[in-house]
């Protein structure tokens, strides 16, 4: 049997050649016939320009069609797909192409110079590049390759794609994802949120993440619905797709952004059936005023790029504000104590630990970090704190790691302490998350200069500027004559959160 996920994608696809599968903001579309045929003609390019099966293919590129006609060309030709954020600088693409040893980087056009540089350093063979209009050389050499009609057979085990996340010591790991854990994870998400080919979802996230690539795409592709596509979150696009569309999936800001506009309203929201929200937590006021003004409760959902998704609030019956749900079916939690590992009793918080086909198989070339977070029975650490109510639902009450996530996106507040440390005058830093009504929370930065330096806000943020993504760049910087540290000389972030709790309250 051919466990590569495509040949279940195909399959769907190839049963509604005519059908819709992806429509963008300015009008252009994919049919499920021309999906098909032109990730075809991807896949052959690939082959044609060396890559093999197993082998990554990094990919930098803007919001397109085409790039996820490249994922499904890399999945049906035996690639490993490797996505990277679009914010990613220069010295961060360097320790990905170094680390993942891609056989291809596929970059955007107007990169393609700093591209071939780096891919030159970190002995990546090939470079190509893939705009947003169906343009770039990667579109070429599929016009001229020959299709690749098959489907390279692939074990439930074997690599779909690698997704990076980055480490609480301020290493980036390559999470690594097998056909079984996509293929598993897509087929019960489709189930639990009732996706049939009738469903139009408006598509607002990045697509280099796990929520945006993965939940969203491949339920999709899974149920032969189709894609309102659009660059980003966009208030005015998203307010006139609402009426075509019948469900969108959101990151919390998504939701908060959109009540603040008064066009948000049942009426307008008459034909959607479905509103999930996940990869930060959302608040339960978000919750009841959107279900207050629309009329729909928003489907929370939990999961990290280790995991594919772990637990979803019912599609029928109490979704239940300020909670993630149950495990989703074949998904085990437990909720441990973090020194012994052991369970929990009901209802007290722990470290929360999952194990199921969704589950991913370990961090590329990273055998120990495996081992510290794969337990021998299955179950990965999670690193998040949360408890089991009686109901069966399960709440997460917090970060184990100090995880900053701002407007959807991971920051690891090491990270940014290595790079502000490296500043003249810096002595030392401490990046913690702090409220912010419109992120979720802002990375705001705390630091100590030494005596008689003078180091200011605006010095720090610029030279943070060229060396990391903006969303990890701290919106605030402040400076204190010493960081709060317990006995055993931990930096005591919480007491610096509740120091400066309130600065974002008004902004
Ligand atoms: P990522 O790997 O980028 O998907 O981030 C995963 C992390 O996001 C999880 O470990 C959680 O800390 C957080 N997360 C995802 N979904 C939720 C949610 N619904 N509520 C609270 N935290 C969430």
């Amino acid at each position: 049997m051919n466990h590569n996920l495509f040949a279940t994608f195909a399959e769907r696809m190839s049963a509604r050649r005519d059908r819709n599968f992806i429509t963008t903001l300015d009008g252009r579309t994919y049919s499920y016939g021309q999906a098909l045929e032109t990730s075809a003609r991807l896949a052959g390019a690939l082959t044609s320009l060396g890559v093999k099966p197993g082998d990554r293919v990094a990919v930098q590129v803007d919001k397109s069609p085409e790039a996820i006609l490249l994922y499904l060309a890399c999945l049906r030709m035996g690639g490993v797909y490797l996505p990277l954020n679009t914010g990613y600088t220069a010295d961060e693409i360097g320790y990905f192409l170094g680390d993942a040893e891609p056989a291809l980087f596929v970059c955007r056009p107007a990169s393609l110079q700093a591209a071939r540089e780096i891919a030159g350093n970190t002995g990546c063979p090939n470079v190509e590049t893939l705009g947003t209009d169906g343009d770039g050389s990667l579109m070429d050499a599929a016009s001229n390759a020959s299709a690749f009609d098959g489907i390279e057979q692939r074990a439930d085990d074997d690599l779909a794609a690698i997704l990076y996340t980055s480490g609480t010591t301020g290493r980036s790991k390559g999470a690594m994802l097998t056909h079984r854990n996509l293929a598993s994870n897509s087929a019960s998400l489709t189930e639990a949120w009732r996706f049939t080919d009738q469903d139009r979802l408006i598509h607002a996230l990045p697509i280099f993440h796990t929520h945006g690539l993965f939940v969203a795409c491949n339920v999709v592709l899974m149920s032969g619905a189709s894609l309102y596509f659009l660059p980003r979150f966009d208030l005015d696009a998203i307010i006139e797709a609402m009426p075509q569309g019948t469900t969108m999936m959101g990151v919390p800001t998504f939701y908060t952004r959109l009540l603040q506009d008064k066009r948000l309203t049942a009426e307008l929201t008459a034909n959607m059936r479905l509103f999930t929200s996940g990869s930060a937590p959302l608040t339960a006021e978000t919750h009841q005023e959107f279900q207050q003004r629309t009329g729909h409760a928003i489907l929370e959902r939990y999961g990290m790029t280790e995991t594919n998704m772990n637990t979803s609030n019912p599609y029928d019956g109490d979704r239940i504000a300020g909670t993630v749900g149950m495990p989703l079916p074949g998904v085990e939690v437990r909720v441990t104590n973090r020194e012994t590992l052991e369970e929990v009793p009901q209802g007290e918080i722990g470290i929360l630990q999952v194990r199921g086909p969704n589950v991913f198989k370990g961090y590329w070339r990273m055998p120990e970090k495996t081992r510290e977070e794969l337990l021998p029975d299955g179950f990965f650490i999670t690193g998040d704190l949360a408890l089991i109510d009686e109901r069966g639902y399960v709440h997460i009450v917090g970060r184990d790691k100090d995880l900053v996530i701002s407007g959807g996106f991971n920051v690891y507040p090491k990270e940014v302490e290595q790079v502000i440390d490296e500043i003249d005058g810096v002595v030392e830093s401490a990046v913690i998350g702090v409220p912010h009504p419109d992120f979720g929370e802002g990375v705001t930065a705390v630091v100590v200069l030494q005596q008689g330096a003078s180091v200011t806000e605006a010095d720090v943020l610029a030279s943070l500027a060229g060396h990391l993504a903006k969303y990890k760049q701290p919106k605030r910087v402040f400076f204190v004559d010493s960081l709060p540290r317990n006995t055993m000389g931990k930096v005591q972030k919480n007491q610096l959160r509740d120091k400066f709790g309130d600065i974002y309250k008004d902004a």
